[in-house]
């Protein structure tokens, strides 16, 4: 059987997706078998000549990981849409934008002057700032633009599927790894390497539809691990977020952050566990939450933004904030 053609990008990330693919352990062998690397910068030395030089669609598979945040990041995604055959979003940052999206609430001014003028750490009297392009005696240096504003992938190219995480778990990989392999692909558009259903049924902790009084950062408190961490003042995004990592965090007695992104049907994750939130806002012997009262609980959730949308803000209805 003739092998598959694989290729892997990582474009705005911090690489653990490319980690992760290695959580498949000795089954790389199986892979191997199965299918060669035609071009994935972290593991082998091909160059961006060798895939403009290939014939479209020529690639079975790639594995495209990463949000879209700049020239470069456009560039490559276009051109391995063209020369792939199924372009996977591998991922929280290709699938909804991830941390790097968090982004969205400034803009490229506003991250240059953040990131090299104002840091505390950062020694720049001339407050010079990157250039596209710079002119040397010996030739021109070039630079990708940084764009205004991160995308996901799909907002940049036509996605056949979605995996979701931060980073996928292992075995999810090896089961994507796997479907793709045998041929044995849900219809085109799905997310594939997890559930349906909201990480709330995979998780083991017991609910008892308790109102919550206060709110609480994960330093703050102890929580009983075998209780709804939800219900115990931490902000557990399970309701609104896909099973499918086994409920790793909430199992170390940690809130579930939301990486798997929403479950099946949801269209904005913030929106839906801010929603979930306000449900079991409550205090004792109150039949109803005076305006003060929810100012006063929702004043504890110190990172709103980070809190429900860490994940999804590129992807999310809202996208990006307003830059007067
Ligand atoms: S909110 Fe979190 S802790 Fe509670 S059941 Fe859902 S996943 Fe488990
Ligand atoms: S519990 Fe939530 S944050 Fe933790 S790995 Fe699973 S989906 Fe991601």
């Amino acid at each position: 059987m003739e092998k598959l053609k694989i290729a892997g990008y990582w474009a705005s990330s911090c690489g653990g997706c490319e980690i992760a693919t290695l959580e498949i352990g000795d089954k790389i062998l199986k892979l191997a078998e199965a299918a060669d690397i035609v071009f994935w910068p972290a593991l082998v030395d091909f160059k961006y000549h060798d895939v403009e030089q290939m014939v479209d669609n020529s690639i079975d598979v790639c594995l495209f990981n990463g949000a879209i945040q700049n020239s470069e990041h456009e560039h490559i995604a276009k051109l391995l849409r063209a020369k792939s055959k199924i372009m996977v979003a591998y991922g929280s940052c290709s699938y909804e934008g991830c941390i790097p999206g968090l982004a969205n609430l400034t803009n490229r001014e506003g991250i240059f002057h953040r990131a090299y003028i104002e840091t505390p750490s950062t020694d720049n009297p001339n407050q010079t700032l990157p250039q596209t392009s710079y002119q040397m005696p010996e030739g021109k240096l070039t630079l990708p633009e940084l764009y205004d504003t991160v995308k996901t992938l799909a907002q940049t190219v036509e996605v056949d599927y979605f995996v979701p995480g931060c980073p996928p778990v292992g075995k999810q990989t090896w089961a994507v790894l796997e479907a793709i392999v045998q041929g044995n692909l849900p219809p085109r558009g799905s997310v594939i390497g997890a559930g349906t259903r909201a990480l709330c049924e995979e998780c083991p902790k017991t609910r008892e539809n308790k109102k919550v009084k206060a709110f609480y950062r994960p330093h703050e408190i102890i929580p009983d691990p075998e209780k709804c961490l939800l219900e115990q003042g931490l902000l557990c995004a399970g309701i609104a977020t896909r099973e499918g990592c086994g409920a790793l965090c909430p199992r170390a007695n940690m809130p579930c952050t939301g990486c798997y992104g929403p479950p099946e049907g949801v269209v904005d994750q913030g929106a839906r566990f801010l929603s979930a939130v306000a449900s079991i806002l409550g205090v004792e012997d109150e039949k109803e939450l005076s305006e003060e009262d929810v100012e006063n609980l929702m004043s504890q959730i110190k990172d709103p933004v980070g809190t429900f949308y860490r994940y999804s803000l590129a992807d999310s209805i809202l996208r990006r904030a307003r830059i007067k």
